[in-house]
């Protein structure tokens, strides 16, 4: 009888695994908390605006190569949707410019030299002192790593960087920059296309695997939550040898072949693995979606400075616009912020000030693990020291900061780890 694997947690980095465990042979058996799959990566049924919105705006590259891997898996590559071109529309709040900057193709960073694809009013050698950033050390922030005052900062390299990272410069972490960038913007404009989740997050990353897992007999438990980890043997014999869960009167006793791979948040793998160190610092997104057509050639993905607002997505029917590293705002009351957010918006999409569209704002308080130096050393590895149990999550030590790509690419991992336990460690 082939072994069984258990997944505990059903987000994007559990999915991942569940997948990755079913194609090797093993049998899935998946928790999962909640009654829905899909973690901080999901859409759900907004009863005030009537539609479907994904719990936050989702910016992938094309040069996510374990995300690409993981949909075509699945089989949701035409999920996705960018443009053609690596081009970022952005939009100047202070200033009301609109401009878009035009990566090239490859991986000579051609576009830099065009004073119609680089950010308007800088010069080729302004973009050079931002090299040591693919480079930057462990226990540095971003800004001290490149301190510069001028337009290529302001206009481009802060804004993009706090967006993805979520977390401002002045604190982010310039090893996690790094990371992020090596695997994009050093492979060249062809890893750097901006893609989205056509018709949402759970389209794209949740029901397909949950179809295949189901197609291939696993089993898949939601409402279930894992509430403790049962060890027996001593020493390098030492193994998870069951599984208790809330509101169940007996713990499931896992064979001597069965493992474990636990793709929970942080703080809920804290209080499962006692001793583990994880991030225990969060930052927060907020979105606001607004029930209301972008007016015609706008493009889905447009990148904001010097406002509230970091990134707006537009769709069919509504525009969504992402505040990142949003702590600031989390006490705000929700109608206060529509409305601010609203009128950065309008002068964007250039449309009325007033009145605000219906909206709805979903705040995400613990959206990420803070990727500031202070955490870095805090992420786990994929192996623990018991040989049948392994770690995913964003939050592991992938290199990369909270993103779906480092989600999947720990849950892969971590399948592979567990069914390949000759591998190094
Ligand atoms: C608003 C927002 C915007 C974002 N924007 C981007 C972006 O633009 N690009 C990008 O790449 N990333 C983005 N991210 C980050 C991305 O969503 C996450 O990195 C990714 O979804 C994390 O997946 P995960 O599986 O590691 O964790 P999670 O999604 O947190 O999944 C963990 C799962 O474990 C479950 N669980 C917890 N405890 C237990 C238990 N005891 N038993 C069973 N199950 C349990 C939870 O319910 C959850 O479903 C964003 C995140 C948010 C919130």
């Amino acid at each position: 009888m082939s072994r069984r694997v258990f997944v505990v947690g059903a987000g994007v980095a559990g999915l991942a695994a569940a997948v990755e465990a079913q194609r090797r042979g093993a049998r899935v058996v998946l928790h999962e908390a909640a009654p829905h799959a899909g973690g901080r990566c999901r859409s759900f049924f907004d009863a005030k605006l009537g539609v479907t919105l994904d719990n936050g705006n989702h910016l992938l590259l094309s040069g996510n190569q374990s995300t690409m891997a993981y949909l075509r898996a699945i089989g949701a590559t035409g999920t996705l949707i960018g443009p053609t071109q690596p081009e970022y529309p952005f939009f100047d709040v202070a200033t009301g410019d609109a401009w878009t900057v035009r990566m090239s193709p490859g991986r000579l960073p051609r576009w830099i030299f065009d004073a119609e694809t680089r950010v308007p009013g800088t010069q080729p050698a302004d973009y050079l002192p931002y090299l040591p950033l693919f480079w930057a050390k462990p226990g540095r922030t971003i800004e001290e790593s490149v301190r510069r005052e001028d337009r290529v900062w302001s206009l481009l390299v802060r804004p993009l960087l706090r967006a993805m990272l979520n977390a401002d410069p002045s604190e982010a972490s310039a090893e996690l920059a790094a990371g992020l960038l090596r695997e994009t913007v050093a492979q060249g404009g062809q890893a750097c296309r901006p893609l989205i989740a056509r018709s949402g997050l759970s389209h794209a990353f949740v029901e397909p695997a949950l179809r295949l897992l189901q197609y291939g007999g696993a089993e898949i438990r939601l409402g279930s939550r894992v509430a403790g980890i049962g060890v027996s043997g001593t020493d390098s014999k030492e193994r998870v040898s069951s599984l208790a869960f809330e509101g169940a009167a007996e713990p499931v006793t896992l064979g001597t072949g069965d493992g474990v791979v636990l793709a929970v948040p942080p703080d809920a793998a804290r209080r499962l693995v006692p001793d583990l160190t994880a991030p225990d610092a969060s930052r927060a997104i907020m979105t606001v979606h607004f029930a209301v057509d972008a007016p015609t050639g706008f493009q889905p993905l447009t990148c904001v400075v010097n406002g509230m607002s970091d990134w707006i997505f537009a769709a069919d029917g509504r525009l969504s616009v992402t505040l990142a590293s949003a702590g600031r705002w989390l006490a705000t009351p929700h109608e206060e912020l529509a409305q601010a957010v609203w009128l950065e918006t309008a002068k964007a999409v250039r449309m009325p000030a007033v009145p605000t569209p219906p909206w709805q704002v979903v705040a995400e308080e613990h959206a990420t693990f803070a990727a500031v130096p202070s955490q870095e050393g805090l992420r786990a590895a994929t192996r623990t020291r018991w040989h049948n149990f392994t770690l995913a999550g964003d939050w592991t030590a992938t290199g990369l900061p909270a993103t779906i790509e480092g989600a999947i690419r720990s849950g892969q991992k971590a399948a592979d780890a567990l069914l390949n336990p000759s591998m190094e460690r």
